[in-house]
């Protein structure tokens, strides 16, 4: 385990690190095809999707094991797509693993593992609240051998580029239970009526291709009947199992972009003078900046691993609590070491000559994406409060 994950913390330095500046400069078309040789190269040294069972071409690494390597590949925003074990395909191939057909399996799984193709999920909509999955006006209508798709989702990361995208859509409005109306079906991109109006400009940045979020509109889209994943009203279900382990493969990315941007701040500390001979970590502040980020970093690592082991051990539905609990702590940690880090380097910080600005907004998501922090942190109060018999 130590050489795999020495291997990987080597490739990040020496591969990835030195492309960043591509992806800042929004150089995308030339990033996409150096990252594209690379994942040839990932693939022959055996380091591909390392969480993926290994008769499908993975590693076969669990859950723990995987945590390890994401905090790794988190330390540069080029880290789990040129792995293959970026979201939204890593949510995707875990769903389509556990719950998809063979026919799905074979059209739609197998290139995604091979990283031939690029999926992404269309959930959200933009007339109504994402914090409530089960409202949602999207439809999907049954026609002779044909699911008929009505709708409009935005923020469909990575849709730019993508061959398929799995959407929620009510298949059964008549059903009483809200949480049993909606499906899962497969579409893939090329269908018409399926139609992306735009990437949506997010903090300045309209991004591209698995740096996107899209905007969609579906006009009686048709796909087979065959294309649902599972049984017409899973789909609640499905998004619940999906999400689970989804969410702390994020945190520990995250953990991974607070090491980096914890060693950015400080390297600058040290290097910085701010008197001659007087360095910025001489500085009572500073010092105390560092401190509070080493002890914020290192208790959030432990809540995601222990979170980890739970979902090794029971299941995700089992850790439901530590994994609502770790999503909103640690994306505020990020942001937390982010803006330290920011300051620490001054006007620097907020240039694209290194990544923590790209970070700084790419990253304000995280408090919102899978459930924002008040949605998490009502859901754990919830659980903790039951033991008290409320
Ligand atoms: C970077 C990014 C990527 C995304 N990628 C995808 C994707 O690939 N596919 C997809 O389908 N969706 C995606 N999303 C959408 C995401 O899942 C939703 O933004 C999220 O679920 C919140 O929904 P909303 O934006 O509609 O906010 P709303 O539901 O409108 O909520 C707005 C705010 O209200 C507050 N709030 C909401 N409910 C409660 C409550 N019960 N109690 C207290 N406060 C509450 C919260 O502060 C919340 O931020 C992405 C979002 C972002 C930011």
């Amino acid at each position: 385990m130590k050489d795999y994950l020495d291997q990987y913390r080597i490739f990040v330095q020496v591969e990835l690190i030195p492309l960043e500046s591509l992806l800042l400069n929004h150089q995308y078309d030339e990033l996409e095809s150096k990252i594209s040789a690379l994942r040839t190269q990932v693939k022959e040294m055996g380091l591909w999707a390392p969480y993926l069972p290994k008769e499908h071409g993975g590693m076969g690494m669990h859950f723990l094991e995987f945590a390890a390597v994401s905090e790794i590949l988190g330390a540069s925003p080029l880290g789990h797509y040129t792995f293959n074990c970026q979201a939204p395909d890593i949510g995707n191939m875990e769903l389509l693993t556990i719950f998809g057909s063979d026919t799905q399996k074979e059209n739609y799984l197998k290139p995604l593992m091979g990283g031939e193709i690029r999926s992404c999920i269309g959930m959200v909509e933009p007339d109504r609240p994402g914090s409530n999955p089960t409202w949602l006006d999207t439809t999907a209508v049954l026609d002779g051998d044909e699911w008929v798709i009505n709708g409009r989702k935005w923020f469909t990361s990575c849709v730019d580029g993508a061959s398929f995208c799995i959407v929620m859509a009510v298949t059964n409005p008549e059903v009483e239970n809200r949480y049993k109306r909606a499906s899962m079906i497969i579409v893939p991109t090329n269908t018409p009526g399926f139609e992306i109006v735009r990437n949506i400009p997010i903090m300045g940045e309209k991004g591209q291709g698995f740096f996107s979020h899209g905007e969609v509109q579906y006009t009686d889209v048709r796909v087979s009947k065959e294309n649902i994943i599972q049984n017409p009203g899973d789909g609640f279900r499905l998004a619940q199992e999906r999400l689970g382990p989804g969410r702390i493969h994020h945190c520990m990315r995250w953990i991974g972009i607070c090491e980096r941007a914890f060693d950015l701040m400080c390297q600058r500390a040290v290097d910085r003078e701010v008197n001659p001979g007087a360095t910025l970590a001489d500085q009572p502040t500073i010092r105390s900046w560092i401190a509070e980020s080493r002890a914020e970093i290192d208790s959030s690592r432990m809540l995601a691993l222990a979170c980890a082991k739970k979902i090794d051990k029971k299941g995700a539905s089992a850790a439901r609590t530590e994994i609502s609990i770790i999503k909103f702590h640690l994306a505020k940690v990020l942001m937390n070491v982010l803006d330290r880090a920011i300051q620490v380097h001054g006007a620097l910080g907020i240039t694209d000559d290194i990544p923590l600005s790209f970070w700084y907004r790419h990253e304000r998501g995280s408090r919102i994406y899978d459930g924002p922090d008040e949605v998490h942190k009502l859901a754990a109060a919830k659980q903790i409060l039951k033991k008290y018999g409320a």
